[in-house]
């Protein structure tokens, strides 16, 4: 029984080392905040705590003066807010292809009526600003009333340059917003909303803000909120315009998710205390390591990085593309399984094609070494065809 890789070698007794991009490894300290007791609705330290989380991540998102409206959801929870609150149906948003998590919120635009134009994707790139300018020139009509762009696109394992998106719509005089989402970025590497002109940044919590996942919000900034006021499409619990309130009730539609502020309270003590420098600088070397461990498995030639820019490679998830007929989800299974790691696999058109190991949130350089190792093992234990020296390259980079 113990071989078969539907069993776990030692059943629940140890814990699992969480290496996908979403959900994430959470802290004890996150963990402990979470257990807090409810308070009642009036209790003048719910309306402190949430007002802590407002402005801790107004802070993190690089904004002094957007509203951070967070609601009891997850990321496709805000998503939404930003379609139902931004665009009238028939009205046209164009999406920066940057990998299928730009691509579902296109689909997503679409299931609410809305027009999603695409710039195309690039496998293995970031977007491409100069296609987003393209796109907004030729829109003389000027029906496109947001940009959506994906600060680092989960899937596709790419970070993309959202000041540029900026000057791409700048360049062409075009009134369109920026909408950004942040889901997978914030907390990770450095993201400057009032900086590099984003009128919307949208994050959630099971990235690299270390909670479990229920909790989303947007930044919404004054550009973003007169264009929501004067939308008309019937919504209640999305709407940005009511949330804009003093009331915690009114705030969150309802009853606040306490458990989750508390978690967040105490996570975003953890980045400051760390300070955020150093934060994304840990991210970076883990990255890296990621990066050395993966160029030296890929000399057996079954695999490779799928982002082919340096620099344009995320600092939260590293994908893997792997060579026809590798048994990716075998080794996916046998790594969960037997060596108690979890590493995602690919979505949409590399379902069953890559491999992703998330590095976001509370990782530091010996956990991303257990979790290569067990990967490592897991390849290996599939049969798959590995170069050597991967751990110690990582080592090399650690040290
Ligand atoms: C995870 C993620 C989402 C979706 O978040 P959910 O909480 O799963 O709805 C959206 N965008 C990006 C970039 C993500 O990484």
């Amino acid at each position: 029984m113990r071989d078969s890789p539907s069993t776990p070698a030692t059943a629940g007794a140890s814990p699992q080392l969480l290496h996908t991009p979403g959900p994430t490894y959470v802290p004890d300290a996150v963990r402990e905040a979470m257990s807090r007791p409810s308070m009642d609705l009036s209790d003048i330290r719910l309306e402190t705590l949430v007002h802590d989380c407002e402005t801790g991540l107004a802070d993190l998102l690089g904004t002094t003066h957007a509203d951070v409206l967070m609601y009891a959801a997850n990321g496709h929870g805000a998503w939404e807010a930003a379609i139902v609150n931004l665009l009238a149906p028939g009205r046209e948003v164009l999406v920066a292809g940057s990998g299928f998590f730009a691509e579902a919120w296109a689909l997503h635009v679409e299931a609410l009526g809305c027009v999603a134009r695409r710039t195309p994707v690039r496998p293995g790139r970031a977007l491409d600003p100069q296609a987003v300018e393209d796109a907004l020139r030729a829109d003389d009509q000027r029906r496109i009333g947001a940009v959506f762009a994906v600060h680092t696109d989960t899937a596709s394992g790419a970070t993309s340059d959202i000041a540029a998106v900026r000057q791409a719509i700048d360049a062409c005089g075009h009134p369109a917003l920026l909408v950004a989402d942040v889901i997978a970025s914030l907390g990770a590497t450095p993201f400057r909303m009032d900086d590099w002109g984003v009128n919307v940044a949208i994050g959630g919590s099971q990235k690299a803000l270390m909670l479990p996942p229920g909790l989303s919000f947007t930044a919404v900034d004054e550009r973003a909120m007169a264009v929501a006021r004067a939308n008309p499409v019937p919504r209640s619990y999305w709407d940005w315009d009511k949330r804009k309130s003093p009331l915690l009730y009114r705030k969150f539609c309802g009853t606040p998710p306490q458990g989750l502020l508390h978690g967040l309270g105490a996570a975003l003590t953890l980045i400051r205390d760390e300070g955020p420098a150093q934060v994304f600088a840990r991210h970076r070397q883990v990255a890296l390591m990621v990066h050395a461990a993966v160029e030296c498995w890929a000399q057996a030639g079954q695999m490779s990085l799928h982002v082919t820019v340096p620099e344009e490679r995320s600092s939260s998830v590293t994908t893997i593309a792997v060579a026809q007929d590798v048994p990716v989800e075998t080794m996916r299974t046998l790594a969960r399984e037997r060596h108690h790691t979890a590493v995602a696999g690919g979505l949409g058109p590399y379902a069953g094609r890559m491999f992703r190991i998330g590095h976001l949130g509370a990782v530091h350089p010996g956990m991303i070494l257990g979790a290569l190792g067990s990967v490592e093992a897991a390849l290996r234990g599939t049969g798959i065809d590995i170069g050597d020296g991967a751990l110690a390259a990582a080592v090399g980079v650690m040290a």
